[in-house]
């Protein structure tokens, strides 16, 4: 399935809620979902139609998929993998998610948003452990050092999010030295922990039918 490449907004106008893919914009009034929170396309003017039993678990997967990035493919394979560990399967399907380089070069204010970190991360600007890495989907583990690599520093595109990083609020299962430009992914997070309103456990439900 190829990626989406039409108007963001709209993702987030059809799941009704902030999916944050813009960046500085999405905290700003002049988010699209601020401004008209209505589904897209020519039947979405009225009020949310009851949603079915299987709409509201395919919903709560697409939701937690356009916040991530992920291809439908490649989210398959994470459930796959977050049902055989040990554990809560919607918690390790989180916690998948959230290890991602390109998650972790957002979580740390290494780009505006998870879109951006992917091109960012595929453009070669990251070094993970003293090593290039420009694959997006590369999950770190504990203690990955994840760092900016000096050729990248001077380029015009990270002089601002340089400025802003002393602002940003750094999730606890991660640590930034900001003067190093390197950010630590020091542990797993917990489920209470992750700030993304779903409910993991529609999307077990969704995938187990
Ligand atoms: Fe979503 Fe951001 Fe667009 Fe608002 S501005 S609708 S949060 S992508």
């Amino acid at each position: 399935m190829a990626r989406y490449t039409g108007p963001v907004c709209r993702l987030c106008r059809r799941e009704g809620v902030k999916l944050f893919l813009k960046g500085e914009r999405c905290y700003t009034t002049k988010c699209a979902l601020e401004r008209r929170a209505t589904i897209p396309g020519q039947h979405g003017q009225g009020r949310r139609a009851k949603v079915s039993d299987y709409g509201l678990h395919l919903r709560e997967k697409q939701k937690t998929r356009r916040y991530y990035g992920v291809l439908e493919n490649q989210f398959h394979r994470y459930f796959e993998v977050a049902k055989r560990k040990k554990g809560v399967a919607g918690t390790n399907l989180l916690q998948m998610l959230e290890s991602r380089l390109d998650n972790v070069v957002y979580r740390l204010g290494f780009a505006s948003s998870r879109a951006e970190a992917r091109q960012l991360v595929r453009h070669g600007h990251f070094r993970v452990n003293g090593q290039k890495v420009n694959i997006p989907s590369y999950l770190l583990k504990e203690n990955d050092v994840v760092e900016l690599r000096s050729k990248s520093r001077s380029s015009a595109k990270f002089v601002e999010l340089i400025e802003a990083l002393p602002t940003k609020t750094i999730m606890p299962w991660l640590q930034l030295d900001v003067e190093a430009l390197r950010g630590t992914f020091v542990r797993l997070p917990e489920r209470e922990e992750i700030d993304i309103p779903v409910a993991e456990n529609l999307i077990i439900e969704f995938y187990s039918r």
